[in-house]
């Protein structure tokens, strides 16, 4: 009979091993794939962006209270004793010196390897069972018997066994990931734009700034993500967005600009009209959404389309109609209120869930690692 098993060998999956293992518990770290902690390694476009500067409930779908047990600033504390040297950028993001996300597995792994934790890798869990007052843990090389689990499978691949054990849940999707557009976007592919976004969520409007990244029929980047994530806490599929791409410009100014540009561009062609202000193919798609053929002459421009130009370059629209798969996270999993404090289910004694399974997802800027840390944390103290 095991103490604990651990389900999973992700970023909760793995502190809540060293933390539990740390004080003196007996653990199996039960891991599906052959190494451990492969989204660490992808994550923060392997730098890993392990935490940030602060975190509040603007960050999450629900702020969860186990942040007043081990916060960002705990989380820090706790890499430095592993040996983790970081650093914050100008945004707050929190990122290892070395911007290897190596560096944040390696001293996870050391710590891990230091304690009496046993891993085992290639077990895919797929079946628990309670069976009086312990689990039974079904697996690929077989049946463990445990006094407790903890579940760290992160997303969506736990759902048969939630199913299973009656736990409600809501259901994963795709979170922080591209939008799916209604209007291609084809010619756009591969594009890339600083924007200001503006989407009409339901009743209320939000505006992110970044860099967008144009795809056949779906719109990417950091903005977006964050904008996914939204969508999935008001349980939504599609908005409305609104690009402004010259946000440096009043509408005014903007005006003023493309009035000027038309005096002094006047011997070329549509075509070439935004060159110099926007790169080439979304001129184009300017033009095309203003039905300009790409041959009028410049100097046949009149307010009206110069003002319709303008219309368009501060709001270029687009209908979302679902998510892309790229997603860095899933939004759902067990809900908070299936859980006590200490993450452990309230159905269930001494069975806990910690990291992306749990229904806390934040947008991007290290918070989803943060909850990891943090959940793995307190199930690895409380266990
Ligand atoms: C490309 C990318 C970039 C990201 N960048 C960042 C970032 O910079 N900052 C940030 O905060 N977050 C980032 N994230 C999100 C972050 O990686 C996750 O929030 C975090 O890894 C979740 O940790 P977890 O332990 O809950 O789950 P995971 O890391 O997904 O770990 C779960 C583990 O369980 C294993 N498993 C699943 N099912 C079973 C089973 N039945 N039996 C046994 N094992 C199983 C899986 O193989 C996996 O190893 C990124 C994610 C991606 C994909």
């Amino acid at each position: 009979m095991k103490d604990v098993v651990i389900v999973g060998g992700g970023a909760s999956g793995i502190m809540c091993a060293i933390v539990c293992a740390m004080k003196g518990k007996k653990v199996t770290l039960m891991e599906s794939g052959v190494k451990l902690g492969k989204k660490i390694m992808m994550s923060g476009n392997g730098r890993c962006n392990l935490t940030n500067k602060t975190i509040s409930s603007d960050n999450y779908n629900v702020f969860p209270k186990q942040f007043e047990k081990f916060d960002n600033y705990h989380a820090l504390e706790f890499f430095k004793g592993l040996g983790l040297e970081t650093y914050f950028d100008e945004e707050g993001r929190c990122y290892p010196i070395s911007n290897h996300a190596s560096s944040v597995l390696d001293v996870l792994l050391n710590k891990l390897n230091q304690t009496n934790c046993e891993v085992i890798s290639n077990c895919a869990v797929d079946n628990i069972k309670r069976v009086n007052n312990y689990y039974e843990v079904s697996t690929a090389l077989g049946v463990f018997e445990a006094k407790k689990v903890v579940i760290a499978t992160g997303g969506n691949t736990i759902t048969k066994i939630l199913d299973e054990l009656e736990i409600e849940y809501r259901p994963f999707k795709p979170s922080l990931c591209g939008l799916k557009t209604l209007q291609s976007t084809q010619l756009l592919t591969g594009v890339r734009a600083e924007c200001e976004v503006k989407a009409v969520i339901k009743d209320f409007v939000k505006v992110e700034k970044g860099e967008v990244i144009f795809k056949d029929d779906a719109i990417s980047g950091i903005c977006i993500f964050n904008l996914s994530a939204l969508l999935n806490w008001h349980n939504i599929d599609n908005c409305s967005l609104s690009l402004n791409l010259l946000p440096q410009y009043t509408d005014k100014q903007l005006l003023d600009v493309l009035q000027t540009r038309k005096q002094s561009l006047s011997e070329l062609t549509a075509r070439q009209f935004f060159d110099g202000m926007l790169h080439k193919n979304l001129g184009q798609e300017i033009l095309n959404r203003c039905h300009i053929k790409l041959n009028m002459p410049v100097k046949n421009f009149n307010l009206s389309i110069l003002k319709n130009f303008a219309t368009h370059l501060q709001n270029l629209t687009f209908n979302v109609c679902g998510f892309e798969n790229n997603n860095q996270v899933h939004s759902g999993g067990v809900r908070v209120g299936e859980l006590t404090d200490n993450l452990e289910s309230k159905k269930y004694a001494n069975l806990y869930f910690v990291g992306e399974v749990v229904d806390v997802d934040g947008v991007c800027g290290g918070y989803n690692l943060q909850w990891a840390w943090t959940s793995g944390y307190v199930v690895g103290e409380s266990v």
